[in-house]
């Protein structure tokens, strides 16, 4: 008997369930991975045609195939819609049944409805599991019977509830035994074969299982300073694998395992680590659970609120140009890098909300486009938290101080430092507010504000009055 496995976001060849379940129902495995024009299209449409996440998946496929080859097989890679492509391959092999990992969001799931119909028309079966997070989305309960909405509750349930049967390894040992021969696969198309460019990746992003295994090992040696060194960006604080963890090029059972354990042995860095593990599933449930969130307030009467229509202050914000340093070396990392540390995205995300007054929805299409690690679910979760208009939201009236952030996260400016050289000459203690750094200061450190570097766009306290006026609207109906 013959079976197919469709990697998505899960592109690894141990510890996935799909591929497990696979091997322990045929005797004959095939892997294929879909490039698919439903999804491509929508980057090509907003021009990114280098697009580093093509880059990352292209070599993360070419080190699975590579694997594959060596043991006389070969990865199966088609373009087309997985609509047309998965049938016809399931009937090509002569494949009895197709076995995916499932996903939460709406357009992959109404997409694997319709490759779902198409394999029953044609006596296939399609047997999706839960691979990408480590409880699935129905895993908690409340007490009265419905899905978690606040972060604390749910994570008390979370680790009441979890071991070891949740974080067990899923044995694929069996692949190079059963893998269809197919030496004859003619080899990854390129990217310009697709319309995209191949980009040089960053040192920090090494592709496929075997980068995210170097992160982790890396990571694992600072794991116990975690709590105390992850809310700085100038440090190497944080593990830096959540463009893996998108991809599935590692299994999150596995970073859980470890971390679990550690925190175990008393590791207060551990335990604080596998507490965002817990928020990436508590978020992946939210959008299962409520998936209106694309694109609508989590809490409807935040609807109501008006933002406002204020192009040139999106443009300043996109290109790191508002005159709040910390703001414009968080964005500028996103542009040159795809990454951005996540105290800069939740102060870059407030800043864009409370202080520009800007829709929260052009941030998070911003960041969607932009992100190395883009996903859906973390990606909403957090810009509903920065705008407050998300379950478990930071409380409206809480507003960050762009310059208060800036000096306690970045106290020397090192951060800053280097993702706005043109500041680099200003003392410690000014390069957070240069607007207020007297004439001289600033002409001791070669900078002319408004020339070199923008003054404000907006002044925050101005800006805060504004955003609790802005929203008011709320608590009118609240
Ligand atoms: P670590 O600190 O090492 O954390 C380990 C892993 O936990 C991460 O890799 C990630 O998978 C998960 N994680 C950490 N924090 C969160 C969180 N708040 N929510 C969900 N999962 C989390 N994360 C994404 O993976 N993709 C996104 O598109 C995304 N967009 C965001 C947008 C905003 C406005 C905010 C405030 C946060 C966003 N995050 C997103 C969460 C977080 O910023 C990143 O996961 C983190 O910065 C990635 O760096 P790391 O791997 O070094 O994280």
């Amino acid at each position: 008997e013959i079976s197919l496995v469709w990697l998505r976001r899960d592109l690894r060849l141990d510890d996935h369930a799909a591929l497990h379940q696979a091997l322990r129902r045929s005797r004959r495995v095939a892997l294929v991975f879909v490039f698919d024009p439903d999804f491509l299209q929508p980057l090509l449409a907003q021009g990114a045609r280098a697009d580093r996440r093509l880059t990352f998946i292209q070599q993360s496929l070419r080190e699975l195939d590579a694997v594959l080859r060596r043991m006389g097989s070969a990865l199966f890679v088609e373009i087309g819609r997985a609509v047309d492509c998965i049938p016809r391959l399931a009937a090509r092999l002569g494949a009895q049944a197709v076995f995916f990992n499932r996903d939460v969001e709406p357009d992959t799931m109404r997409r694997d409805a319709d490759v779902a119909g198409v394999l029953a028309a044609q006596a296939v079966e399609f047997h999706g599991f839960w691979d990408h997070m480590l409880l699935e989305p129905n895993a908690l309960r409340t007490g009265l019977g419905k899905p978690y909405s606040v972060y604390t509750p749910y994570k008390n349930a979370w680790l009441k509830r979890i071991g070891a049967a949740d974080l067990a390894h899923l044995d694929c040992s069996a692949l190079p035994q059963q893998v269809l021969p197919d030496a004859s696969a003619p080899g990854l198309p390129a990217l310009h074969d697709l319309g995209f460019e191949p980009v040089a990746l960053p040192a920090g992003l090494p592709p496929g299982p075997h980068g995210a295994r170097a992160l982790f090992a890396d990571f694992m040696r600072r794991i116990d300073a975690y709590a105390s060194a992850r809310d700085y960006p100038a440090i190497k604080g944080t593990s830096y694998l959540s463009v893996h963890l998108r991809f599935g090029t590692i299994s999150v059972r596995e970073l859980a395992r470890h971390a679990w354990q550690r925190s175990l042995d008393g590791s207060a860095g551990a335990a604080s680590w596998l507490s965002e593990l817990i928020w990436r599933d508590f978020y992946i449930q939210i959008l299962h659970h409520h998936p209106q969130v694309v694109g609508r307030a989590f809490k409807p009467e935040y609807d109501r609120i008006r933002w406002d229509d204020a192009p040139e202050l999106f443009i300043a914000w996109c290109d790191g140009r508002t005159g709040y340093p910390f703001v414009d070396a968080a964005m500028r990392q996103l542009n040159t890098t795809g990454y951005m540390h996540n105290r800069l995205r939740m102060v870059a995300a407030s800043f864009f909300t409370k202080d520009l007054g800007l829709d929260w929805r052009l941030g998070e299409r911003y960041f969607a486009l932009k992100l190395n690690d883009f996903d859906l679910a973390a990606n909403n979760g957090g810009w509903q938290w920065a705008a407050s208009t998300g379950c478990d939201a930071q409380p409206w009236f809480r507003i960050f101080n762009p310059v208060t952030q800036s000096e306690k996260f970045d106290p020397a400016g090192r951060f800053i430092r280097r993702y706005v050289p043109e500041l680099a000459g200003l003392p410690d203690a000014a390069i957070h507010a240069p607007w207020l750094a007297s004439p001289q200061l600033l002409r001791d450190a070669g900078v002319r504000l408004g020339l070199d570097y923008p003054l404000p766009v907006i002044d925050h306290a101005e800006a805060r009055a504004r955003a609790l006026r802005r929203y008011a609207v709320v608590k009118e109906v609240a």
